[in-house]
């Protein structure tokens, strides 16, 4: 268990945190640093053609051991921390032999990591948890699907007797500001398939994420003093306030789970003259998505229909852009990818829990980019802020998933039941 603890400490002492304001990639020149360490310890474990883009994406081969032809598969993650909380001059703190009860990360600022509130924690009574002191994130999201992937590498290096095909492993900046997947080079990663190690607790297999789009809608105002504005003045506060009153009430984030969607308002700044409306679009299912849309244009109509006359042009302009796509779609037709998973899970004593993320992953985008990519657990929890937590056990577990992952994928059949000929 030391040797994962120390990597994994190796790794989220050094502050890697995007930056979505700059237009570089890396966005900040940090990251190189982890980035530079991953390359060299790549090579040292005895990875293959470790390579680095001028954008800090590495990748690295793990040749196959086997005569016959086997599937080329990948394991991904990224080594940025999310710009939503620091992650500078982390401290990590060891808890050994969990005891279910609260946990003081900083006592001098009174920051307690409590099972009441956080209730996941009792699942891990006994367990060895790594958490933050209270002043900045752990970095578990990604770090310990980094430090996964690179252990499991080096035990099937070191354990040459585990037959498995062509593996590759591939380490990405910038995915918590959304460009992880941009510069991602798909051909030249050369996997069949692959698998990103971003997922939360134990267990988690992700397959299907939102279908996703951003709005913006500018509603334009006539100002006019107050007192001699009857049948002149149109307020664009006021129609913006109709237009969101117009939106389905209890189709908003707090409002909803699993698999329902939402439209989310998420700015709204605006005076007389003009107002502009921020709000995303959410929907696992694609033809919800599209109505959803649809609502949007409807809307729109509905109110330039109604002051258009007095306005003499429209008033209300909408443009609606995609963002990403449910990777179900590309992920289906090669479902055997997941069971694969599923099957690795199962054999190293982890019950798979398979569910929808309501949100959307590198890997959906990488499944549009040719690469079906399905999440597998990295074991972390409370991502993004102080409350960030790991459990050793659950990463050693990813690593035995990868490995097995590995291993079942050179089988007959990726060591999966053959469908029983029909009569
Ligand atoms: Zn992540």
């Amino acid at each position: 268990m030391q040797p994962i603890i120390d990597r994994f400490i190796s790794y989220v002492t050094i502050d890697t945190e995007s930056d979505s304001k700059s237009a570089t990639t890396p966005s900040t020149q940090k990251q190189w640093d982890l980035a530079n360490l991953l390359v060299t310890e790549l090579k040292t474990i005895g990875m293959q053609d470790v390579t680095i883009s001028d954008k800090a994406y590495i990748m690295a081969t793990l040749p196959s051991n086997v005569e016959h032809e086997v599937p080329t598969i990948g394991f991904i993650s990224h080594f940025d921390t999310s710009p939503d909380f620091s992650g500078a001059n982390v401290k990590p703190q060891i808890i050994r032999d969990y005891d279910g009860n609260d946990i003081v990360l900083n006592a001098a600022q009174n920051i307690v990591l409590s099972p009441n509130y956080f209730k996941d924690l009792l699942q891990y009574k006994g367990q060895t948890l790594i958490t933050t002191d209270g002043t900045t994130l752990l970095g578990a999201d990604d770090k310990a699907g980094i430090t996964e992937i690179v252990t499991a590498m080096e035990y099937l290096i070191n354990h040459p007797e585990i037959k498995h095909g062509e593996i590759k492993v591939g380490f990405t900046p910038d995915e918590e500001i959304g460009r992880g997947a941009h510069h991602f080079d798909v051909a030249q990663f050369g996997a069949e398939w692959a698998y990103t190690m971003d997922g939360s607790q134990v267990g988690e297999l992700e397959y299907e994420n939102f279908n996703a789009a951003g709005a913006t809608i500018t509603f334009k105002g006539k100002s006019v003093h107050p007192g001699y504005a009857k049948g002149k003045m149109i307020n664009s506060l006021l129609i913006a306030n109709d237009f969101i009153n117009a939106l389905p009430k209890k189709g908003i984030p707090q409002e909803t789970k699993g698999y329902d969607g939402f439209f989310h308002v998420h700015h709204l700044a605006g005076t007389i003259e003009e107002t502009v409306l921020e709000l995303i679009i959410r929907d696992h299912s694609k033809l919800k998505f599209e109505k959803r849309k649809e609502l949007i244009s409807k809307i729109t109509a509905k109110i330039n229909k109604k002051y258009s006359k007095q306005f003499g042009e429209d008033i209300v302009i909408a443009v609606v852009e995609d963002q990403y796509y449910n990777m179900k779609e590309k992920v289906t037709p090669v479902k055997h990818i997941v069971d694969i998973a599923a099957k690795a899970m199962k054999e190293v004593n982890v019950k798979p829990i398979i569910k929808p993320i309501r949100g959307g992953t590198d890997g959906c985008q990488l499944s549009y980019m040719g690469l079906p990519c399905p999440n597998i657990f990295a074991g972390g929890h409370n991502f993004h802020g102080k409350y960030e937590y790991v459990p050793v056990e659950s990463m050693q577990k990813a690593v035995e998933v990868i490995v097995k992952i590995a291993e079942l994928t050179a089988l007959p059949n990726y060591g999966l039941p053959v469908p029983k000929a029909k009569k």
